[in-house]
């Protein structure tokens, strides 16, 4: 089984680096796939409320009979299209996430939109400090959002989001914004780590180095993650690639090849695969 190394969040708290996310899978296949993946060594998974699967998910960990100390757990309140929040529905939002998992604390919380436009996220916030503060969120954090986004929350909260979990692959690597984590003590989250599987396996750069370390394109894109410092959430619902997404931690990328990814989001390949946080209001 493989050991998954662990990032300290600037409240003290352990997260492992590599992470299993469910997007897309419905509720009646997360059990299974969530359940596939605990048994592989996954130790943390990525859900949200939107995702539709807090219940299969919940099922699969009881199931799993590990200790629930072992399982690192996250879910993101979602914001919802024109709507608009304050505190008490923030509270019954999480409360419901809760429900929905059948556990009494989740490890991460996140606000999964900033949604500028509503220009709610303190209030967001303000309910997120609470549930920190009772520990019923062990850490609270945020999700996809900007440079300014950040700076807003910090010019008004002293409590800094434990991570940002962002569209982060070699064709978006978002070097300013990991930099932007890295002076104010936030981890970075990569969502879509591997560009949804889509053009960026394929691309000859990838195939190329992964042939060359004898590895797959997936797990030396997921090993560049890890070397950059990012937590990554790659998703699978095929138990050997659920497998071989997480055998990366016995080879290293060297200096060139770990470049040579990080350029490719500057060539004519590189770009957003998902919504653009500025005007995403659903
Ligand atoms: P991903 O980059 O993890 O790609 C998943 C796809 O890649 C799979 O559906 C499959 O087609 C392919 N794939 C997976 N392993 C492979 C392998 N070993 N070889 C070849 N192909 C492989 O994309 P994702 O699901 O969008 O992102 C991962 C997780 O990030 C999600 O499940 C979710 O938990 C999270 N996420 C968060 C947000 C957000 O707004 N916070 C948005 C999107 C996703």
């Amino acid at each position: 089984m493989n050991q998954v190394p662990a990032i300290l969040l600037n409240n003290g708290t352990s997260m492992p680096r590599l992470g299993y996310g469910v997007w897309q899978i419905p509720d009646d296949e997360a059990e299974r796939a969530v359940g596939t993946a605990l048994e592989a060594g996954y130790r943390s998974i990525d859900t949200a409320s939107v995702y539709g699967n807090e219940e299969g998910t919940g099922r699969a960990i009881a199931a799993s009979g590990l200790p629930r100390e072992e399982v690192f757990v996250t879910t993101k309140l979602w914001n919802g299209r024109d709507r608009t929040w304050r505190r008490p529905e923030v509270l019954s939002a999480f409360q419901e996430s809760l429900d929905r998992l059948g556990l009494d604390h989740v490890d991460l919380y996140l606000i999964h939109w900033p949604r500028p436009m509503r220009d709610d996220f303190l209030y967001i916030w303000e309910a997120f400090e609470e549930l920190a503060q009772s520990g019923r969120a062990r850490a609270v954090g945020v999700s996809n959002f900007r440079h300014q986004d950040l700076e807003r929350l910090a010019g008004h909260s002293s409590l800094v989001p434990a991570v940002n979990q962002i569209e982060l692959h070699p064709l978006l690597p978002q070097g300013e914004l990991r930099a932007l984590h890295a002076r104010l003590g936030i981890a970075t989250e990569a969502w879509s780590p591997l560009g949804q599987g889509q053009g960026l396996l394929t691309l000859p750069v990838v195939a190329e180095i992964a042939e060359r370390y004898g590895r797959t394109p997936a797990q030396v894109v997921l090993r560049w993650h890890l070397q950059l410092g990012n937590v990554a959430i790659p998703k699978s619902v095929t138990p050997s690639r659920i497998r071989e997404n997480l055998d990366v931690f016995g080879f290293e990328l060297d200096e060139a090849d770990v470049a040579a990814l990080e350029a490719l989001g500057s060539g004519p390949a590189g770009r957003r695969i998902g919504p653009d946080p500025a005007s995403f209001d659903y």
